[in-house]
């Protein structure tokens, strides 16, 4: 922090006003609405933490602010906010922090928890901390690893051999966004490609219902970037589903959205992976086959998903029908083709896809144009593949020539289909949730193995599977969790047969801890189940979510996917759990991204105990729209802070002036309807930034014509109060009052007096100024030119004399041309 900046010294003392506000808060269970009798529930949520070493950084400050602004907000209006915090504490941060450090995440965890709070309660959250909670609790994830249960009791959680990216460094399987350019997001180690066992959950079930929920206003109002995200996750595309015939071996099946360009399907590509891939290969080309394989299993799946510009490939030595031309095609295997996506084996059409005319190109493999657009010679040589085709006819199509694309899908589609080749079908992008983790620090998956009775779940009266204690939790080569050392906790009788079984080894991944932890926040006290319905039908959906876009896919869209399952089995009243979503900005400093590398990490610490909170939280609000970001200077906070000084000088002066009881100012009363107006809307809105500078000019304008009115002041202070809360209560307290500031209500505005129905005019007198009236607008002329006359500055010089001429121009000006009487 730079020291050119400091707090000009003055009465107000947020030391002083916070600690003690903070305290009282606590005391009179402020920040505590009754969970079972409120009225008017508001649940305001945003994103728990990862309680890391570091402490809260300010881009975490930004983000509560924003959102406690919000809530405190609500609460103004009448509305009964709970507003909870917790703590996101499992996952492969945390463990991977510890094992740096070498200190035992159970240990490190609570220290780094103890931390976060209490920067939290500086921060002045409206925090309900009777409802904390933390993941890595017991109490907690005994509900985690029922819901596990829950779906694999309604099918929807099943094991596969998968191949999943692997860290060698960190030893365990990273998710694909965790893998950047084909290394590892946290310590840059190339990605290898492993198959194991996991646990799944099937996300995609619930595909079509994900995506139709997005288009329901009713039921979910998002920031349209989170719903643009969910959209293209999940990806859904339509099309057709043909197989292509194979001597000897079942079909090769493919998933096209261009069935109409089957013609022209000239060669075949399958995954390296695919099964079919041993019958395909000939004698000859089986030597190439496998070395391909293996050069290509070396490889982390998001370098083969974003692709190199070099297409690679070997042909198999075998063939397929085209089932449209009946001609046998060449098919070959190439890692631009995944066996995790679709069928694993495309069609190539080189005429009219881009990848495909690259790799034809490049392994000399014949291309046939199937689209022409009007007017268009068929027949001329393709130099690059045709995509932008879909106005065009067919032509090398048979008997389909000549027929509109549109036409031709739905023609070519259904021939294929009666033919036995195909049938017309949907799909998306999106993959079942890979939930296997084998690490240490997440909740041990409630199942048990016996030779006898297979995977058994565990009975829900023995959760929680408690998390053994390990002195050593550093995962191994193995690709097994290490909870599989601990030898007592691994081997158990078999909850069916009383024989032996084996335990579990991976745990969880934290994104179902996260998944449900709103549902967990209404229940804290209640330990025989995950959740009190009364209390959900309540609170939930969640009223307003506020948080990160980095979560817009990931955690939402499971969350949604957990709420969906959980209201299918009758335990939930709502399918989509978050009513209102808006993503926040980030927080730049001095226009780049703050990291640890570059030194510009702000320590929010250090500018509350400079500054204060509440000059703090008006200052990360100030930065820019709320939903945009800001940049962080150091050069502004000093604004902020001259702004409560004033207003609290203002509050001083204002209970003088309430006994003069003297009367608002004209301008004064236009500006405090419509600021009450400007401020609502905003906030309302999340611009917050636009709400503080309409506080401010609101200040200035007083300070104009020294109006300190106890009423407009009372005001001020109110609207100041989400941006500023320890303040404003002490303010509030120097007005007079006993409650809270929070009790009270948010100012109403007339709308009448928003608009300032009164203008300004001079007056001339034989063309010189002699005066300004104040009038009603559009006032009639006879009505203006009464004003003028009574005006005692304009009267020195027309009374006793003749007025020979009147000139109004409205709203502007009256001109009065007079003469010796
Ligand atoms: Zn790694
Ligand atoms: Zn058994």
């Amino acid at each position: 922090m730079t020291d050119h900046e400091q707090p000009e010294e003055h009465g107000y003392s947020p030391d002083l006003v916070e600690a003690k506000w903070q305290a009282r808060w606590r005391e009179r269970h402020t920040n505590e609405p009754d969970l079972d009798r409120a009225e008017r529930p508001f649940y305001n949520l945003m994103m728990f933490p990862y309680p890391s070493a570091e402490g809260l950084h300010v881009g975490n400050f930004f983000a509560f602010t924003g959102a406690d602004v919000y809530g405190r907000f609500k609460r103004l209006q009448g509305f009964d906010v709970f507003e909870p915090i917790g703590f996101d504490a499992f996952g492969i941060h945390s463990e991977n922090f510890a094992i740096k450090v070498g200190i035992h995440p159970a240990e490190l965890i609570p220290r780094n928890i103890a931390n976060f709070r209490r920067q939290l309660e500086q921060l002045g959250g409206m925090f309900d901390w009777r409802h904390e909670l933390s993941t890595t609790d017991p109490n907690y994830y005994k509900w985690t690893q029922w819901l596990f249960l829950q779906l694999f009791k309604a099918g929807k959680a099943y094991k596969k051999q998968a191949a999943v990216n692997w860290c060698p460094n960190c030893r365990t399987v990273l998710a694909n966004e965790q893998v950047v350019a084909g290394e590892c997001e946290r310590c840059g180690t190339v990605v290898e490609q492993r198959r194991l066992d996991q646990w799944f959950f099937r996300i995609t079930d619930y595909a079509d219902r994900l995506l139709a929920n997005l288009d329901d206003n009713t039921r979910m109002d998002w920031s349209d970037s989170t719903t643009a995200a969910q959209r293209n996750w999940l990806g859904r595309s339509e099309g057709a589903e043909l197989d292509f015939a194979v001597e000897g071996a079942g079909p090769i099946r493919v998933f096209t959205t261009r069935p109409d360009t089957i013609f022209g399907a000239t060669f075949m590509v399958l995954a390296p992976e695919h099964p079919l891939v041993d019958a395909l290969a000939t004698a000859a080309q089986r030597g190439a086959v496998e070395a391909y394989r293996q050069a290509v299993a070396a490889r982390d799946l998001v370098s083969r998903k974003v692709g190199d510009k070099e297409k690679t490939g070997v042909f198999t030595g075998g063939h397929a029908i085209n089932p449209a031309t009946g001609q046998p095609v060449p098919v070959w295997i190439a890692d631009y083709v995944l066996m995790e996506y679709g069928t694993g084996a495309i069609m190539a059409v080189p005429g009219h896809d881009e990848r495909d005319f690259a790799f034809a190109t490049q392994y000399q493999l014949p291309i046939v144009r199937v689209v022409a657009l009007d007017g268009e010679d068929a027949d001329t040589p393709l130099e690059a593949a045709v995509e932008d085709n879909l106005a065009g006819r067919m032509v090398h199509s048979g008997r389909f020539d000549g027929l509109p694309v549109p036409e031709a899908k739905r023609a070519i589609t259904d021939w294929l289909a009666e033919g036995g080749h195909g049938t017309r079908t949907i799909r998306y992008r999106l993959y079942d949730w890979c939930i296997s983790r084998q690490r240490y620090w997440g909740p041990p998956i409630p199942i048990i193995y016996c030779d006898a009775c297979g995977a058994v779940p565990v009975p829900e009266h023995d959760l929680p599977v408690i998390l053994p204690e390990l002195e050593d939790f550093r995962p191994d080569d193995s690709g097994i969790s290490p909870l599989a050392r601990n030898a007592e906790w691994y081997h158990v009788p078999c909850p069916t047969c009383g024989g032996p079984g084996r335990r579990e080894t991976d745990v969880s991944d934290t994104f179902l801890d996260s998944a449900w932890y709103y549902l967990r926040y209404t229940s804290t006290e209640f330990h025989d189940r995950p959740f009190d319905t009364s209390r959900v039908a309540r609170w939930c959906p969640v009223t307003t979510y506020i948080g990160g876009n980095e979560h817009a896919v990931l955690h939402l869209l499971y969350s949604r996917f957990i709420a969906m399952v959980l209201h299918d089995a009758g335990m939930l009243h709502f399918e989509e759990p978050f009513a209102r979503f808006r993503a926040h900005g980030l927080i730049v400093k001095d226009g780049a991204k703050m990291s640890k590398s570059k030194g510009n990490v702000v320590i929010p610490d250090e500018y509350i105990a400079r500054w204060g909170a509440d000059t703090f939280r008006m200052y990360l609000m100030f930065l820019g729209p709320f939903q945009e970001g800001g940049d962080f200077r150091d050069s502004g906070i000093s604004g902020p802070r001259r702004f409560l000084n004033k207003v609290w000088d203002l509050v001083d002066q204002s209970q003088a002036v309430t006994l003069a009881g003297n009367e608002i100012h004209h301008t004064v009363l236009i500006k405090w309807h419509q600021t009450k107006k400007k401020v609502t809307e905003a906030i309302d809105g999340l611009s917050y930034n636009t709400a503080i500078a309409a506080l401010m000019e609101f200040l200035n304008a007083l300070r104009d014509v020294n109006c300190s009115e106890r009423q407009v002041v009372k005001d001020l202070v109110v609207m100041v109060a989400p941006f500023a809360p320890h303040f404003a209560e002490e303010c509030w307290e120097r007005l007079g009052y006993h409650t809270s500031v929070f009790d009270a209500s948010w100012p109403s505005w007339d709308d009448a007096l928003t608009v300032d129905r009164r203008v300004e005019i001079a007056v001339q007198v034989n063309g010189k100024t002699r005066g300004k009236i104040t009038v009603p607008r559009d006032a009639v002329e006879d009505a203006v030119i009464a004003a003028a006359l009574a005006d005692p500055a304009v009267a020195r010089f027309t009374d006793g004399k003749a007025i020979l001429k009147r000139i109004v121009v409205a709203n502007r000006l009256v001109n009065l041309v007079v003469g010796e009487g």
